[in-house]
């Protein structure tokens, strides 16, 4: 079967992966000169099942309410915008607010991480590739203890859905990652989940494209599609600036930008983009850590990338702009300065931000679509680089006919 794959991010180039294990002639197009170059190259690098509490839950509500108009606030909405997608997206995080809705969107979000990990797991196993990757664990540190306590009853909810997660004292958490230990008085405790991972997605991301292109790919850089092409109730192909490309099979995931993209065949996809910042610094030292951390309270996330420190976090809604604004990206270098101190030379660090492809609920898109021949691959939030192997996998099962590993319920456009 001839299938172009849309988006050469971590999410397209894991499913051109596993689509080529199945002998389909692929081609991945991006409009980018390589792999992994917008959203996927300077994440916060954590492999995260633990990190799949959706957005939407009962708690937040009030916090985004106390963080209106803060610019150091982790979500930020800038509503003075009139954007019709983004009021409609709000209103459906809304809907998705109640504990039973955040509870079954948590279930389905942490089903396909879990499944992803396993995946990316086997895919190192195979191949051998080498991103920077350490599997010591994350570990989720508190300095509030009604954070802390609310946290564990989560964890106890993931645990009976299969993610291992350790209570920690804050003397527990030093002993696991001794970096802590500059500022071990600000924390109440932690939650330890050694099955976790983390690595340089961008590293990744090219790394599978080379052994993708090995297999067969052909990866087409700067190219951009303009319209998907529809034949009666098909899909048949795309128009790009460089022509039309004909397909029997589709999958879109160009991330933050696959809602305009289906547009043009009249599907509307509830993704909205939420940007986020990071900065990586060269190390200096022992004060950095290598185990990943997830700093809850400030929704900031720190993984050991080699002798480089990546912190990453905030989400601001904000449209399509990536430019970097001074105020939100000296939030997440002065935080992870006050964590650990004496990581390294903080003048060095770099900026970036990138845009998360968000669903209201937090659950990605995969699966079939009304339009025959056009899959969805797309809205992995937060947790792109964790999710982007098994939704590859699924991506391929379904083309392929065969049914996916896990439960497909509740993953689909259908939801919606
Ligand atoms: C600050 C921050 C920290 C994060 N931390 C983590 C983390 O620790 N762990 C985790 O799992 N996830 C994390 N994420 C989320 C993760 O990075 C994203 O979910 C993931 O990168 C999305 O991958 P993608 O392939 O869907 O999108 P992208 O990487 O954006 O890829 C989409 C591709 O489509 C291409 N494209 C779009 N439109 C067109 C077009 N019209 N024509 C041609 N090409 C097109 C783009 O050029 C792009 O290369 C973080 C995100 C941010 C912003």
């Amino acid at each position: 079967m001839k299938v172009l794959v849309l988006g050469a991010g971590v999410v397209g180039t894991a499913a051109a992966w596993y689509l080529a294990r199945d002998g389909h002639e692929i081609t991945v197009i991006d409009r980018c000169p390589g792999a992994g170059l917008e959203t996927s190259f300077a994440n916060g690098g954590q492999v995260s099942p633990s990190h799949a509490e959706p957005w939407a839950n009962p708690s937040v509500l009030p916090k985004v309410l106390k963080w209106l108009g803060r610019e150091d606030a982790p979500l930020l909405f800038r509503w003075n915008r009139w954007d019709p997608a983004l009021w409609a997206w709000g209103l459906r995080f809304l809907a998705n607010c109640p504990g039973k809705r955040a509870e079954i969107n948590l279930e389905r979000t942490l089903r396909v991480a879990l499944y992803s990990r396993t995946c990316l797991q086997e895919l190192r196993a195979e191949t051998g590739m080498d991103y920077d990757q350490r599997s010591l664990g994350i570990l989720h540190v508190y300095r509030d203890r009604r954070q802390f306590d609310h946290a564990a009853a989560a964890a106890d909810l993931m645990g009976r859905w299969g993610l291992r997660r350790l209570e920690k004292s804050a003397k527990d958490c030093v002993a696991i990652e001794p970096a802590l230990a500059a500022s071990a008085d600000q924390l109440a405790g932690g939650i330890h989940t050694p099955e976790d991972e983390s690595g340089d997605a961008h590293k990744f991301t090219t790394a599978l494209a080379v052994l993708a292109e090995a297999r067969g790919v052909q990866f087409r850089y700067g190219v951009t599609v303009r319209a998907l092409v529809q034949d009666g109730d098909r899909v048949t192909g795309v128009e790009t600036d460089s022509g039309r490309l004909t397909a029997d099979a589709i999958v879109l995931a160009a991330g933050s930008f696959s809602p305009l993209l289906a547009r043009s065949l009249g599907l509307r996809l509830p993704v909205v983009p939420a940007k986020g910042y990071s900065i990586t610094l060269p190390v200096e030292g022992d004060g950095a850590p290598t185990v990943s951390i997830t700093d809850d309270e400030y929704k900031m996330v720190y993984s050991r990338l080699g002798n480089r420190l990546r912190a990453a976090g905030t989400a601001e809604m904000t449209g399509y702009d990536t430019s970097l604004t001074p105020a939100r990206w000296h939030l997440i270098r002065d935080r992870a300065k006050a964590l650990f101190p004496l990581a390294g030379d903080y003048s060095k660090a770099e900026p970036w931000a990138g845009l998360r492809p968000v669903t209201p609920d937090s659950v990605p898109l995969l699966g079939a679509t009304p339009v025959k021949g056009l899959y969805l691959d797309t809205g992995h939030g937060t947790l792109g680089w964790t999710m982007a192997c098994g939704s590859g996998r699924i991506i391929a099962d379904v083309i392929a006919g065969r049914e996916p590993e896990i439960e497909m319920a509740g993953l689909g456009l259908e939801r919606f």
